[in-house]
């Protein structure tokens, strides 16, 4: 076993492992060691790449401060949304819209956790997970990769059958074939670039979270715009459909794109992120205590939207929480009501029921930025509920919700 960072030999048996250190493993780790009841426990950290690279930006919206407010690398007080013949900015307030780099959270939790004896790190991709001791009253689980295997009370896993940031792999899931295959799984898939221009084009106050003026290619689409500064942006061409796209065609689009609104203008491109992300309530494992799923894999992207980061952040505290209580761990973090409203939403997209684009326009064109942001939060009040469902064709919302009823039930 590579024991990285430790001098300390290993434990036979660890208190906690952690299987995947991306998103939701650093952060889970990040909240044990700022536990004053968990963080001396033994914490076995796998992941198949330790030398983390800047592969994702994580963007989210939040009232006040947030537990890695000193890695926000830009934030924007106001939104605007774009269809045909339709344009609005809308404030935030009290919310502001916040963007940190994955580099810069990998970074800081893991200088953090390298200076921290009791935790360990293999660099390793995991081939197995199994419980063990069946019949002793203190089971365990047994973790194996090529060449090494380790043992502990608890796991906790974000290993997905694909990578979100590998297109190909994730072209490769066959979604159908998983248990729960009756539930709607569309992909919100990407290609981004930061570019940087010649001269002051951009707004950097206001972030364009959807403008739908670009090919739709029969789903919903959307190029999601994120000035850092008057002259930098990070710009996205965001699809929500069951067909990931050539890469090719992420760059004519976004060369297109950039071409028509700045046409007198050079720019060259800093840095480039794809990403395709599920968006479904199907389940991607059947693990049982103690063993868990979380991040992803643990069901918390909200799977009408891709947001995934704020649910992370709630599941993995709430998982110290209980740890730190002895109490059995739940690690769901959509409430039964938001996620009937997710189902619905995914039904109508999936079975093309309406235009993705046309909802999200009715949508921000009726309520502020706030209640929506509220609602895509899962906690708005009914009342806010209803006034966000006021701003939405009764007659494909009702029977795209009673079907989703009647198939729960
Ligand atoms: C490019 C991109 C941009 C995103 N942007 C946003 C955003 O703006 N806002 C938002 O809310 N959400 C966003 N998301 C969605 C979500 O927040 C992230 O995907 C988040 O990283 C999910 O965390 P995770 O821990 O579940 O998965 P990951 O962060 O992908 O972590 C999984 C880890 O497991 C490791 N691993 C995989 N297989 C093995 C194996 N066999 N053995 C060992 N290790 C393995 C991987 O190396 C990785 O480190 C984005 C996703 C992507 C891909």
């Amino acid at each position: 076993m590579s024991n990285a960072n430790s001098p300390n030999p290993a434990p036979l048996t660890y208190d906690y492992i952690i299987a995947g250190a991306g998103g939701a493993g650093l952060s889970l780790l990040h909240y044990l060691l700022a536990s004053p009841i968990l963080s001396n426990k033994q914490i076995l950290v796998i992941d198949q790449s330790l030398n983390k690279t800047n592969d994702r930006t994580w963007c989210f919206w939040e009232t006040g401060n947030h537990e890695f407010e000193s890695l926000v690398h830009h934030r924007w007080e106001a939104i605007s949304i774009h269809s045909k013949s339709f344009s609005k900015e809308l404030p935030t307030s009290p919310f502001s819209y916040k963007m940190i780099q994955g580099i810069d959270f990998y970074n800081y939790v893991m200088t953090a956790a390298k200076l921290k004896p009791n935790v360990h790190w293999v660099e390793a991709a995991i081939s197995n997970i199994t419980e063990i001791n069946f019949q002793q009253p203190q089971k365990e689980v047994l973790i194996e990769w090529g060449g090494g295997s380790a043992k502990a009370k608890m796991v906790f896993t974000s290993i997905l059958p694909f990578q979100m940031n590998n297109l190909a792999s994730a072209s490769k899931y066959d979604s159908r074939n998983q248990s729960s295959t009756h539930l709607p799984f569309l992909w919100q898939h990407f290609k981004g670039r930061t570019v940087t221009f010649n001269q002051p084009v951009f707004d950097q106050k206001v972030a364009r979270l959807m403008d739908f003026n670009v090919p739709q290619h029969g789903a919903t689409a959307f190029m999601y715009v994120l000035p850092i500064n008057e002259m930098q942006a990070l710009v996205e061409y965001t699809l929500f459909s069951d067909q990931i796209l050539a890469i090719s065609e992420y760059d004519k689009v976004l060369n297109e794109y950039l071409a028509k609104h700045y046409p007198d203008d050079t720019y060259t491109i800093q840095h480039e992120e794809i990403g395709a992300i599920p968006m479904t309530q199907q389940i991607f494992s059947n693990f049982k205590s103690p063993i868990y799923a979380i991040g992803a894999l643990g069901l918390a992207i909200k799977a009408s939207t891709g947001y995934a980061f704020q649910f992370i952040q709630q599941q993995c505290k709430s998982i110290v929480a209980q740890l730190e209580q002895g109490s059995a761990i739940n690690t769901n973090v959509h409430n039964t009501r938001h996620r009937f409203y997710d189902a619905v939403l995914l039904y109508i997209l999936y079975h093309h029921k309406m235009e993705g684009a046309e909802i999200f326009k009715r949508i921000f064109a009726k309520n502020n930025a706030a209640t929506v942001f509220k609602f895509l939060s899962n906690t708005s009040t009914l009342w806010e509920d209803i006034q966000i469902m006021r701003s939405l064709p009764t007659h494909i919302f009702l029977p795209a919700a009673i079907t989703v009823l009647c198939r729960r039930g």
